[in-house]
């Protein structure tokens, strides 16, 4: 008999149990609905709309350029901003931004008032894509230079020349920029003339590639560039020592060469680079854009360093001269020779310290000397003060080092396959944790 009541006691703690536990989900689920609800509400406030992080909704935005002779007071006080705070954020300013960058053609944003005032709250100028700088005129007055994010990332780039087409064409059509094409020139410059490429030559880069969010702004450093020109292999990998950057190849050689600091042995400098000196034989003023070596007539004239002749012939004023290019950066001039080495012509390849003619007093010379001009990027420059590139190889007690981060980077780029497609495109970029 006690185990029937057991039993209803059983089943109607059971019933309650039930009870207790649908209302509790009831509970639960109303609760739930209730969330949803309030969501539903948040999702239906706009998101404002922010330019430079500040809230615009509630005003007008006008975007313009620093017209020609107007300066920053000239500017503010056309959006109602007084004398009074023009001068106080001038002052707040220094240190965080110079008004002076403010030229003709600067561009900058003025956040305003809608009202007829259209009083200025915010003014922003953007120096580049990686920082922008507010100048805020609501409540407080105060000047702040905001940095952006720069994200680095590591990215890879292979090319090939193709048929018909340019260094420039082949590195675009990849999709690199501008920037790393003349890195790359620059890079190589001593090894590769850029401007007797052929098809089939390579490139194959792994480079560091700056962006603010999407936008690419700059490319950080190469650590290793590959190129192939007539089947012959360079390798440049990125190393730093002393505090230098530099490029050296498989042996820890830098692959920057430097010149002759003179090229012949001579007597005393006659006449220095001058961009206006009084001409001896001309008598009048005009620019020297070389130094005059005095030295005996027959003295032998060295190639400053190795480089093709492009021209070698002579002048009514050059006399007989020899030019010669070095690689895309620089070319050398040398005048007045009493002859021209035989076997120097155009197009011959000349090594450092090669002897390409002699001392003499041809064209318009007073006396035997050697006239030595030298270009540097297509612009005459003084030889005698430009800052030629160190070429210092690796430093022994870093020569370790050095090979175990050449191995890394030469292994990766030995890596970067260009993709052989069925077309024209043999150009990919590729990143490199594809491999
Ligand atoms: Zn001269």
């Amino acid at each position: 008999m006690w185990k029937k009541g057991i039993f209803i006691i059983l089943i109607g703690a059971a019933i309650a149990a039930a009870y207790f536990f649908t209302q509790k989900s009831r509970l639960a689920s109303e609760r739930e609905l209730a969330i949803q609800d309030s969501l539903a509400a948040l999702a239906a406030i706009p998101e404002p709309t922010l330019l430079y992080g500040i809230p615009i909704d509630s005003f007008d935005v006008y975007e313009g350029k620093v017209k020609w002779g107007q300066s920053l007071s000239n500017i503010l006080s056309e959006f109602d901003v007084s004398n009074e705070d023009i001068y106080e954020l001038a002052n707040k300013a220094k240190g965080v931004f110079d008004v002076r960058l403010l030229k003709a053609g600067y561009p900058f944003t003025i956040i305003h008032e809608r009202d007829s005032s259209k009083k200025a709250r915010q003014m922003i100028f953007e120096p580049d894509p990686t920082q922008f700088v507010v100048f805020n005129l609501a409540d407080t007055i105060f000047a702040e230079n905001v940095k952006r994010e720069v994200i680095t990332e590591e990215k890879t780039f292979v090319a090939t020349i193709e048929e018909g087409s340019s260094v420039s064409q082949t590195i675009a059509d990849a999709g690199g920029s501008i920037l790393l094409e003349n890195r790359i020139v620059e890079i190589f410059a001593w090894q590769v003339s850029f401007v007797h490429i052929q098809v089939g030559d390579e490139f194959k880069v792994i480079y560091e590639e700056q962006r603010v969010g999407d936008k690419v702004v700059g490319i950080g450093e190469i650590t290793g560039a590959y190129f192939k020109h007539w089947g012959k292999e360079y390798y440049a990998v990125h190393y730093e020592q002393g505090g230098d950057s530099d490029y050296f190849d498989e042996d820890g050689n830098s692959l920057r060469k430097t010149f002759l600091k003179d090229p012949l042995s001579y007597k005393r400098i006659s006449s220095s680079y001058s961009p206006r000196r009084f001409h001896p034989v001309q008598k009048r003023y005009k620019a020297h854009l070389g130094t005059d070596y005095a030295a005996n007539p027959g003295t032998p004239i060295w190639s400053v360093g190795e480089g093709v002749v492009l021209e070698a012939t002579y002048g009514k004023y050059n006399g007989n001269y020899v030019k010669i290019r070095h690689n895309s950066n620089y070319t050398t001039q040398y005048l007045h020779m009493q002859s021209i080495k035989r076997g120097i012509r155009p197009g011959t390849t000349v090594e450092q310290g090669q002897v390409i003619g002699y001392v003499g007093s041809t064209g318009l010379a007073t006396g035997p000397h050697l006239c030595f001009r030298f270009w540097k990027n297509g612009r005459q420059v003084d030889s005698q003060r430009v800052e030629l590139p160190p070429s210092e190889p690796i430093d022994p007690s870093k020569l370790n080092d050095y090979l175990h981060t050449k191995n890394v980077v030469m292994n990766k780029l030995m890596h970067l396959e260009s993709k052989q497609p069925e077309k024209k495109a043999v150009l990919a970029q590729i990143p490199l944790n594809q491999h």
